[in-house]
């Protein structure tokens, strides 16, 4: 059994001779957020592309479960779940049949499963509603119900809190509170704004021209003591 749900060697990637990304080592264990902070172009979403095999590694490794992304990517991939940009919802349908739609992909994500998740993103007195009528954080979070359906150990999201409002922002933090206390989940999140991971994130590192300049930060005054002069 490995100790981490996600775990990146020295991940690189090369576009002609550029390096958007160098030698990137991140390790998450069950149950921890993990925020990955960086300004525009720093290489967040690089990352989070190679560790979900959708885009091709220049050098190192990518490891989920256990599993190496490029070798055993099937049996890599079943451990995550994602929000790629941002969720693919349909506003004329309502959040249940939205779930639906998702969870008729998998073999084994019954009505139970799906009833068992619209409780966890806390969306029960709302799920029969369309979505047009759903505020924006309320979107967000069946959107990230939509990819915890097959039950994954790991959920990486890109930038989830981008375009909501404080309210949306507040419902979508607790919940991934939740996700990793109540559930053990692994959780990577990306973010341009290191105030808006503030007590939230269990451990935080900082991304800067591809390269990780700050790693596994943990307290709130360490950071604001480290990125003084960042
Ligand atoms: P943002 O918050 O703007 O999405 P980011 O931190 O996610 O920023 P990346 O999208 O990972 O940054 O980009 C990292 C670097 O790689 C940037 O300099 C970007 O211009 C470059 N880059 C990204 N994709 C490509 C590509 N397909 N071809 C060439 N360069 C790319």
């Amino acid at each position: 059994m490995t100790k981490f749900i996600c775990e990146t060697k020295n991940l690189s990637k090369k576009y002609k001779d550029f390096y958007a990304l160098k030698n990137v080592n991140l390790t998450i264990p069950k149950g921890e957020i993990y925020g990955l902070v960086g300004e525009n172009g720093a290489g967040k979403t690089t990352t989070i592309k190679l560790i979900l095999g959708l885009q091709n590694i220049t050098s190192g490794k990518v490891y989920i479960n256990g599993y190496n992304i490029e070798e055993n990517f099937t049996k890599a991939i079943q451990s995550v779940g994602t929000i790629v940009e941002s969720p693919d919802l349909y506003m004329y349908m309502s959040g249940y049949e939205n779930l639906k739609l998702v969870a008729n992909l998998y073999k084994n994500v019954d009505t139970n499963r799906i009833n068992e998740i619209v409780k966890l993103v806390g969306l029960e007195n709302r799920i029969k509603d369309k979505v047009s009528k759903y505020s924006l954080g309320m979107r967000q979070r069946l959107g990230i119900a939509q990819a915890l359906l097959h039950n994954p150990k790991l959920l990486i999201l890109d930038e989830p809190t981008n375009g909501l409002d404080p309210e949306g922002i507040k419902e979508v933090k607790v919940l991934l509170k939740r996700l990793a206390e109540k559930e053990n989940m692994a959780i990577l999140i990306s973010s341009h704004n290191l105030a808006e991971l503030d007590t939230f994130c269990n451990k935080i590192s900082i991304i800067k021209n591809g390269e990780i300049v700050k790693k596994d930060l943990m307290e709130k005054n360490k950071w604001n003591e480290e990125f003084a002069d960042l």
